[in-house]
């Protein structure tokens, strides 16, 4: 993997665990803190406080979802950058199908990002096509428009910023891509942020897969040169097959 020397896994937890299950889950990890990878760990917003301690004793990096487009202000319900730092956030994963589907936009994805670095924060962006979008020949063109549009939320050249191509198609189904199909949306991804910004950033960014990634299946993925690590959401709710994964990278 071109990107970065330790593979990275992010967790993402999505709309799962209570407190109570989320301390289970910790009680039951074997083998942090992890040396061979890079473990970060994206619970519900409400949990983050209450695990950051718990996070740091396993040595994975806490992250979050989501965050608002906005600074701080008249928002109701929603949650700033500057408190997603203050509470440990080194990582916020931005612009999830899941997200995307409920009506997130590419601008919303940009000013997203923008406020992730201007807190000092490692911004996850996901892209993919949909299974229709693939049928019709149309993904390069969509993962095309959702990479350069997050783009313009990174001013700094040395920004930190970190893509995740899931297909939507292969997130929570158990069908995953094939890992050389996957490699070379991979490469296209890295040439996009090269065109976009200079090879230097292209290589500097850690391109992460995601859609139904195992134990089973993580090797294989992590062992293509443009694929740096991954995005894990039913994988990553046991601590036994979340660890699997990790083990599986040695
Ligand atoms: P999955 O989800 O691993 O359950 O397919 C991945 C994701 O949506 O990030």
């Amino acid at each position: 993997s071109i990107g970065r020397s330790k593979p990275l896994i992010v967790a993402n937890w999505k709309m799962n665990m209570t407190l109570q299950e989320a301390r289970e889950f910790f009680s039951g990890l074997t083998d942090a803190p992890y040396e061979h990878c890079e473990a970060v760990i994206c619970p519900p917003a409400p949990l983050l406080y209450p695990l950051k301690e718990l996070m740091q004793q396993a040595g994975i990096s806490l992250g979050a979802q989501n965050l608002h487009e906005k600074p701080k202000g008249a928002h109701t319900g929603e949650v700033h950058g500057e408190l997603l730092f203050e509470l440990g956030c080194s990582h916020v994963i931005i612009g999830h199908s899941e997200r995307r589907a409920a009506g997130e936009t590419d601008e919303q994805v940009a000013a997203k990002v923008h406020q992730a670095i201007g807190n000092s924060m490692i911004p996850i962006v996901c892209v993919g096509e949909t299974q229709l979008q693939r049928e019709l020949g149309l993904t390069k063109e969509v993962i095309r428009t959702q990479v350069e549009s997050a783009l313009a939320g990174v001013t700094e050249e040395r920004s930190p910023f970190i893509i995740a191509y899931e297909p939507v198609w292969a997130i929570g189904t158990g069908k995953t891509a094939q890992p050389s199909d996957a490699q070379d949306i991979h490469r296209e991804i890295r040439q996009m942020l090269a065109e976009k910004k200079s090879i230097g950033f292209a290589n500097r960014v850690p391109i992460l897969y995601g859609g139904s990634v195992s134990a089973s299946n993580i090797q294989e993925l992590c062992a293509r040169e443009d694929i740096d690590g991954a995005l894990v959401g039913g994988a990553s709710l046991q601590a036994h097959s979340f660890e699997a994964i990790l083990k599986a990278l040695r």
